[in-house]
């Protein structure tokens, strides 16, 4: 999911929980390369890492709204039907 390796002291978006809102935090505890705890820098409280649950922007959601106005779209599916992929064999001779 992150392009380089966290660690402890670094700075992560998260939903606060406290300051209801998606505000950078310090990383407190990684486990496993995971980031299990962190400390929000306005308030300084500490919970675990929520992965931004609760107030990130949601770039899924708008995929997947695209995916579904694609579907919908006259021709989209219909395309392989519409190729002239059987052709009828003229008669044996
Ligand atoms: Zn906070």
């Amino acid at each position: 999911m992150f392009d380089r390796e966290l660690r402890l002291g670094d700075t992560i978006e998260d939903y606060c929980v406290r300051c209801k809102l998606v505000l950078d935090h310090g990383i407190v505890a990684i486990v496993g390369g995971e980031v299990r705890k962190v400390r929000c820098n306005t308030c300084s409280f500490e919970h675990a890492f929520r992965e931004g649950k609760g107030g990130k922007p949601k770039k899924t959601k708008a995929q997947s709204l695209f995916d579904q106005v694609a579907a919908s779209m006259p021709g989209f599916e219909g395309d392989e039907s519409s190729k002239p992929g059987k052709k009828i064999p003229s008669r044996k001779r």
